[in-house]
C-alpha cells in the first residue's frame, strides 16, 4: 500500500493525493489503511461512520466524503469531525443553507461532464457556487469532477478531452480560479492532467482501472499487490472419465484427473460465478478451477500439480496471480473482488 501510494503520487504531477478507502479501504480495513496511507494527504471515502472512525483511528489530515451528505442529521458530525463533503445536487444546497454549524466545512463541488451520474452540469455549477460561497459555515470550495472512460485509451463515447473541455467551460463560469480535484486511478495513470488534488483508489491496492485484455498489467504500471488470498488443499479424489464434480454436476471428467478440494468459497468473497479454467495457483502451479464454486469450497485440477497434497498452498489472487487476470476470468474487475472480501477471512500481514 505504502509503495503503490508512491506510485500515485510519482503520477499526480505535484497534486496532493486522497487515497480512496471508501467500502472499508477496498476490502483492506481501514485500520490498515491509516496505516498504509499515513504519507497521503487525505482519505477519501463514501461512508459517514467509517469517516468517524478513521477520526477515532486517529487520522488527524482531512477527510473527504465522495457522495457528500446523505441528510441533514450528517452536518453537525461533519463539522464536528472535520469532515470534508463532496456537494452535487441542490438539496444537499438546500439542506446546507437551513443548517445552524458551530465549525465551517469544507466542499467539493462537483460538476457533472458527461458521466450523468452525480454533479452539477456545466451551466449550473457558478449558481451553485454562488449558493454555497455566500454560506459563513462553507470554507474552502474545491471543484471536482469525476472520468468515464479514463482507462480507455481511444473511447469514442465521452473520452477524457470531452469531459475536460466541459469541465473548463464550467470552470470558466464562475468567474474565479477555484482548486480543482480531478483524476481517479486511471487519470493518474493513463493521463498528464495538472489539478490540485487527485483520487486514486484501485492503483493503491495493486488493481489496474479496467483490467481489459491488452492492457497495461498492474505490473507494468509499476504496481504490486496488497492483497492475496490464500488457502489450501484440504481434499484430493482421484475421479475417472464420466465422474462429475461438485454441486448441479457442471463439470464432468473427460479422463482420470485428480481433483483437490480448496478451502475458500463464495462466503469468503470468491465469485461463484467464476467459470470452468479460472485460474488458481496451487504450490506455485497454474492450473484451474473446475465445478462450481461452492460457500466453504472450490475444486481445482491438479492433474498438472502431481506432487499436490492436502494442505498444499493455494493462491486465489494476489501474488504470482494478479487480480486482474482472475476478475477478467470471471467477467468482473479486481475492484469488486476486493470490496467483496468477506469478514471471515483471517486476515495475516505480510512482514517484508
Ligand atoms: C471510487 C472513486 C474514486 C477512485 O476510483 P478508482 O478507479 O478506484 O481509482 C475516485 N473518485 C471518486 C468520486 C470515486 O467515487
Amino acid at each position: 500500500m505504502q509503495h503503490n501510494l508512491a506510485r500515485a503520487r510519482a503520477g499526480a504531477r505535484g497534486a496532493r493525493v486522497w487515497a480512496v478507502v471508501k467500502a472499508n479501504a477496498y476490502g483492506h480495513g481501514l485500520e490498515r489503511a491509516v496505516r498504509g496511507f499515513a504519507e497521503a494527504d487525505g482519505l477519501a471515502l463514501v461512508e459517514v461512520d467509517y469517516a468517524v472512525r478513521l477520526r477515532e483511528l486517529g487520522w488527524t489530515k482531512p477527510i473527504l466524503l465522495l457522495e457528500g451528505f446523505f441528510d441533514a442529521s450528517d452536518l453537525p458530525v461533519m463539522a464536528h469531525y472535520g469532515l470534508n463533503g463532496s456537494v452535487h445536487c441542490e438539496e444537499q444546497i438546500a439542506l446546507l443553507e437551513a443548517a445552524h454549524l458551530p465549525r465551517a466545512i469544507d466542499v467539493h463541488l462537483k460538476m457533472n461532464t458527461g458521466m450523468n451520474r452525480l454533479g452539477f452540469t456545466p451551466q449550473a455549477v457558478a449558481a451553485a457556487y454562488a449558493r454555497l460561497r455566500a454560506m459563513p459555515h462553507i470554507g474552502t470550495i474545491t471543484l471536482m469532477t469525476h472520468f468515464a472512460n479514463a482507462d480507455e485509451a481511444g473511447a469514442t463515447r465521452l473520452p477524457l478531452a470531452q469531459q475536460m473541455l466541459r469541465f473548463e467551460a464550467g470552470a470558466a463560469s464562475i468567474g474565479t480560479s477555484l482548486p480543482r480535484s480531478l483524476c481517479n486511478s486511471a487519470g493518474v495513470l493513463m493521463h498528464q492532467l495538472d489539478s490540485d488534488w487527485v483520487r486514486p483508489g484501485v492503483m493503491l491496492y495493486g488493481g489496474t482501472p479496467s483490467g481489459a485484455p491488452g492492457g497495461t498489467s498492474a505490473q507494468a504500471f509499476g504496481l504490486l499487490p496488497s492483497m492475496t488470498l490464500r488457502s489450501s488443499i484440504i481434499g484430493i479424489q482421484h475421479i475417472a472419465a464420466g465422474e462429475v464434480v461438485g454441486y448441479g454436476s457442471r463439470y464432468e471428467a473427460a479422463g482420470n484427473i485428480k481433483v483437490g478440494v480448496v478451502a475458500c468459497g463464495y462466503a469468503d468473497g470468491y465469485p461463484r460465478h467464476a467459470p470452468e479454467g479460472t485460474p488458481v495457483l496451487v504450490d506455485g502451479v497454474r492450473t484451474g478451477l473446475i465445478g462450481r464454486v461452492s460457500m466453504d469450497m472450490l475444486m481445482v485440477d491438479l492433474t498438472q500439480v502431481p506432487g499436490a497434497r492436502v494442505g498444499s498452498s493455494v493462491t486465489l489472487w494476489g501474488q504470482g496471480m494478479p487480480i486482474d487476470e482472475v476478475a477478467l476470468a470471471a467477467g468482473t474487475i479486481g475492484y469488486e473482488l476486493m470490496c467483496a472480501l468477506a469478514p471471515r477471512v483471517p486476515v495475516v500481514e505480510a512482514t517484508q
